[in-house]
C-alpha cells in the first residue's frame, strides 16, 4: 500500500486512543491519518452526568482534539452522515472523503424503545450539549418556581427513566446538587422531588446485590424516591406514565431525563453493515466481518463474550482496551503482517453515588463501598487523562480532590 489513508470516525473514548496509539505507531512518511469529529473537542461521557447535575462544569468534562492529537494527524472537524464501504468512502456534512482503512467509532446514541412522547419530551445524557441542557432546564424549574403566580404542578419534580448506571449515577449527583439550588432560589427542599423510575425489581439489575443495596440506602438518605417494578410507558411535556403491577400511575413533571439505555450509533446500521442489535459483531481482530479494511472500536462494535454466549456490556473500559488493539492491527494491516485478536479484561465497575459515595466491584469481585469507591472512581478517571495526553493532560484535567 502507497502511504495509505487511514480514516477514524469519531472522538470519543475508542476513536481518540485508536488516533493517539496510532500516532505513536506510525511515522509521518507511512500513514497519513485523518480523524474526524463533529466537534472540536473530546468529551468525557462517563462524566456527563456531572454536567447534567451541574455539579461539574463542561469543561472539566471535554479535552480540546487538538492538545492531545500531534502534527501527523489531520483532524477534520465535520459531521458524519454515511460510510460507503463498497466504494470506500464515507460522506461528510461538507466533503467526501476516500479511505484505505477505516476505523469506525461513532459511539452511542439513546436508545428509546418507541415510547411515545419519549423523543419529544425528554432529555438525555448523551453528549456535552445535551448535558449542559439539562442543567440549564433544571436551574431553570428552580428560578421560575417564585416567579409564577399560581405554581405549575410538578415544576421542581425531576424523574429519571432508568436505574442502570447511567441513571444512578446522574441521582446521585443531583441528589448533592438539590440543596444547593434550594438555597440559591430560596425553595424548601421539601417542594422538590428527584424520582427514580425503573423497570427491573431492583436498581442496578444484575449488579452485587449488597452493592445495590448500599446503592439504594444511600440514595434514598438523601431524598431519592426509587420505584422499581416500573416501566415507563409515556413521556408527556408535563409529565410521565408508567406501569406497575398492572396498574398506569402518572407524576406531574417538566423535567424527565431518559437513562433508560443506550444503542449504536444509527449510522452504522444505515450504511449497510451486518449488524447484531444495530452494532457491528466484529471479528477477533476487531474488523467488520464484511470488510477486511474497516475497524470498528466502542459503542459501534460487538464483542461476544465466550464464556457466557452475551455480548460484552458497551463500555469506555473496553473501547480504551480495544482501541490500542485495533491500533497494532491497523499498523499490522498497511504492514502486511499478521493481527491480534482481542479480549476484554474486565477490571470491575465503579459507579459514583455522588461526589462523596460510591460503590465498586472490583479484581476478583472486591466490593468497596464509600470513600474507597470514591477515591477509586478518580483514580480510574485521572488514568484516563493520562492515557490520553500524559502528565500534562492529566494536570489540566485530573481530579485531584481525592477526599472531597
Ligand atoms: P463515544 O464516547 O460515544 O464517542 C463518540 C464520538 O463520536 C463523540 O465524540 C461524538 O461527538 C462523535 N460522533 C458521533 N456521531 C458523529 C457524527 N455523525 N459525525 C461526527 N462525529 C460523531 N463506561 C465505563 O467503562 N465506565 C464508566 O464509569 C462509565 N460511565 C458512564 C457515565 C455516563 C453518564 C454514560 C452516558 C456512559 C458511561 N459509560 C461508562 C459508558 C461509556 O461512556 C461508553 O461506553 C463510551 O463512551 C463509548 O465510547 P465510544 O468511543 O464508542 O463513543
Ligand atoms: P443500561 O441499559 O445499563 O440500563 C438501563 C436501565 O433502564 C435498566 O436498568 C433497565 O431495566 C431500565 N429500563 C429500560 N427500559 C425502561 C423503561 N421503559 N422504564 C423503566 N426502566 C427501564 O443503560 P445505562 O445505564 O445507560 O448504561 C449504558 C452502558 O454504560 C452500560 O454498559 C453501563 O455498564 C455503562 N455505564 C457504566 C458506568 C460505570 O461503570 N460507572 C456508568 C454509566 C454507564
Amino acid at each position: 500500500m502507497n502511504k495509505p489513508n487511514i480514516v477514524i470516525l469519531g472522538a470519543g473514548y475508542g476513536g481518540m486512543m485508536t488516533t493517539v496509539n496510532l500516532q505513536k505507531k506510525l511515522g509521518a512518511n507511512q500513514a497519513n491519518i485523518t480523524l474526524v469529529n463533529e466537534n472540536n473537542y473530546h468529551y468525557i461521557s462517563t462524566s456527563l452526568h456531572e454536567t447534567a447535575a451541574g455539579t461539574l462544569h463542561h469543561d472539566r468534562t471535554r479535552v480540546t482534539i487538538k492538545d492531545v492529537i500531534k502534527s501527523n494527524v489531520n483532524f477534520i472537524e465535520d459531521t458524519v452522515v454515511s460510510i460507503h464501504p463498497d466504494k470506500k468512502t464515507v460522506t461528510l456534512k461538507n466533503q467526501e472523503l476516500t479511505y484505505d482503512v477505516l476505523v469506525v467509532a461513532l459511539g452511542f446514541e439513546m436508545a428509546t424503545f418507541g415510547i411515545p412522547g419519549l423523543e419529544e419530551n425528554a432529555f438525555a445524557i448523551t453528549d456535552t450539549d445535551s448535558s449542559r441542557l439539562i442543567r440549564e432546564q433544571i436551574e431553570y424549574n428552580f428560578a421560575m418556581y417564585h416567579n409564577e403566580k399560581e405554581k405549575t404542578e410538578g415544576r421542581l419534580n425531576f424523574i429519571v427513566g432508568g436505574a442502570g448506571f447511567t441513571g444512578i449515577e446522574f441521582v446521585g449527583e443531583l441528589a448533592n446538587r438539590i440543596p444547593e439550588l434550594c438555597k440559591e432560589y430560596d425553595v424548601s427542599p421539601s417542594e422538590v422531588r428527584i424520582v427514580s423510575v425503573e423497570g427491573a425489581p431492583t436498581v442496578m439489575p444484575g449488579f452485587d446485590e449488597a452493592l445495590i443495596e448500599y446503592a439504594t440506602n444511600s440514595l434514598e438518605a438523601r431524598g431519592v424516591e426509587i420505584i422499581t417494578g416500573a416501566m415507563l410507558k409515556e413521556v408527556k411535556p408535563d409529565g410521565i406514565v408508567f406501569e406497575r403491577d398492572g396498574e398506569l400511575e402518572e407524576i406531574k413533571s417538566l423535567t424527565t431525563v431518559w437513562a433508560a439505555g443506550v444503542k449504536a450509533n444509527s449510522i452504522v446500521e444505515q450504511s449497510g453493515f451486518e449488524t447484531n442489535r444495530g452494532k457491528v459483531q466484529v471479528r477477533e481482530d476487531m474488523r467488520a466481518p464484511d470488510y477486511d479494511d474497516v475497524f470498528v472500536v466502542g459503542d459501534c462494535a460487538l464483542i461476544m463474550n465466550n464464556e457466557t454466549e452475551r455480548p460484552y456490556p458497551p463500555t469506555a473500559q473496553i473501547a480504551v482496551q480495544a482501541a490500542e488493539v485495533v491500533a497494532a492491527n491497523v499498523k499490522a494491516h498497511i504492514e502486511n503482517n499478521a493481527m491480534h485478536g482481542f479480549e476484554p479484561n474486565l477490571m470491575g465497575t465503579v459507579a459514583s453515588l455522588g461526589h462523596n459515595d460510591a460503590i465498586g466491584s472490583i479484581l476478583n469481585d472486591r466490593k468497596i463501598f464509600g470513600w474507597k469507591a470514591t477515591v477509586m472512581k478518580k483514580v480510574i478517571d485521572n488514568r484516563y487523562y493520562f492515557k490520553l495526553g500524559g502528565i500534562p493532560l492529566l494536570l489540566k484535567k485530573g481530579k485531584f480532590n481525592i477526599f472531597y
